[in-house]
């Protein structure tokens, strides 16, 4: 007998239909003799409603508030998947953040879990019970609700999955796995049948967007194997795992992009000690989260500094910037919203040479100018513009071997 966390999003359970089709494969799995704890997100566009009510009352709801608010919508779809499974003859029971014992911190809207009780959810499994968890919740220590940002019913099943020591936990979503890259802009796309944690976690963090990175952080530090898979059919998915040998015999894993950030450059910054975090002191103050930095060589003891921000924090940066950039006397601030970053990721770039000149020279090839490059031990990041976003995509997907083949599907 095998101890199962399954997770289904909105999607899966977007209307009773769909909650009712759960229902039955959970209790097929339990009939075939496994303990069954079912985490559960809202249905699909319930939070995003909640969310515009609270925000008709005003531009600043109460954090604690919309918490309260935000958790209903997972305590609908637990509720009624255990009138679902009942109704179908098998005794199941639901349980909110609260009465499970998820403890978090007090940051509401993005909350931690620091600590899991396991003994009521236990204790129901041995009656024969179904058990379904409602995901994105906890409780903090003042017993107020929490919860823990948006995506985050992933971080309650992996956390779940690592507690109760589960033999699997599996994440049905609306895509059969996790793909070389976005299937949308890259026809040739192909499902992975593993993938490292951390190929996932900066395939995540570059928007590929079928697990929320702090449940793969978590299921990485716990070592919980995730099988994403789809609710839809009965197929393998992609098993997201700790690194084998195996996946460094490919350079490449993967191909991703991100549309939403944005560039800004400082011209003739006086090169001297201190400037640095005189310029970004008031943009992280701001709480702008600034992603590559790139600073020129200076030549008579003046620089340009460039960096990326995200879109919606564009403008904010740019009138900060511009302040610092006067009272520090370099020549002026240029902006470009118009651009992508295009990434390579791969374990297997750690053994493997010549990456990025094949990386470098394949963009070149269709004329793609490089305004920037960062790289990592496992992952080679341009800043493209925006307009070469999925050229660039597919020819680097096509050219690091990616591309699924003849015949396969
Ligand atoms: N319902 C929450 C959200 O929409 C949590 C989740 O679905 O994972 O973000
Ligand atoms: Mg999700």
């Amino acid at each position: 007998m095998a101890l199962i966390v399954q997770k289904y999003g909105g999607t899966s359970v977007g209307s009773i239909e769909k909650i009712r089709a759960v229902a039955e494969r959970v209790i097929r799995t339990a009939e075939q003799g496994n303990q069954m704890v079912v985490v559960l997100s809202a249905m699909a566009g319930q939070t995003d409603g909640l969310i515009r009510l609270a925000y008709g009352l005003t531009e600043d709801p109460d954090p604690r508030e919309l918490d309260v608010l935000m958790s209903t919508g997972e305590q609908v779809s637990v509720a009624l998947f255990a009138i679902a499974a009942k109704s179908m003859g098998r005794d199941a029971r639901s349980l909110l953040g609260f009465q499970v014992g998820i403890h978090t911190d007090h940051l509401f809207g993005k909350a931690r879990i620091h600590d899991i009780e396991t003994g009521r959810i236990i204790r129901n499994l041995e009656q024969g019970r179904i058990v379904t968890v409602a995901g994105f919740q906890g409780i903090n220590d003042h017993g107020d609700i929490t919860t823990l940002g948006r995506g985050g019913s992933d971080t309650t099943a992996v956390a779940l999955a690592a507690a109760l020591t589960a033999d699997v936990c599996e994440i049905y979503t609306d895509v059969d796995g996790v793909y070389t890259t976005d299937p949308h802009i890259c026809p040739k796309a192909r499902k992975m049948d593993s993938i490292a944690y951390d190929e996932m976690l900066e395939m995540a963090s570059l928007g590929a967007k079928v697990l929320e990175i702090r449940s793969v952080e978590f299921a990485k530090k716990f070592d919980v194997p995730i099988h994403v898979r789809s609710t839809f059919t009965n197929e393998r998915g992609t098993m997201v795992v700790a690194e084998t040998k195996d996946m460094e015999k490919v350079a490449v894993s993967g191909v991703a992009y991100n549309k939403n950030e944005a560039r800004v450059t400082i011209h003739k910054v006086p090169d001297r000690p201190g400037i640095a975090s005189l310029i970004f002191d008031p943009v992280f103050r701001a709480g702008i989260v600034v992603d590559m930095i790139v600073q020129n060589t200076s030549q008579d003891g003046l620089t340009d500094l460039t960096f990326t921000v995200p879109k919606t924090d564009f403008y904010k940066t740019m009138k900060i910037v511009s302040d610092v950039a006067a009272n520090i006397g370099a020549e002026r601030v240029l902006g470009d919203e118009d651009i992508a970053k295009v990434s390579i990721i791969g374990v297997g770039m750690r053994t493997h040479a010549g990456v990025a000149k094949k990386m470098f020279e394949t963009l070149a090839k269709e004329n793609i100018n490089i305004m920037m490059i960062s790289t990592s031990e496992i992952k080679i990041s341009c800043v493209i513009e925006e307009k070469y976003t999925e050229l660039a995509v597919r020819v680097l997907h096509s050219a690091f071997g990616l591309d699924v083949d003849k015949g396969e599907s």
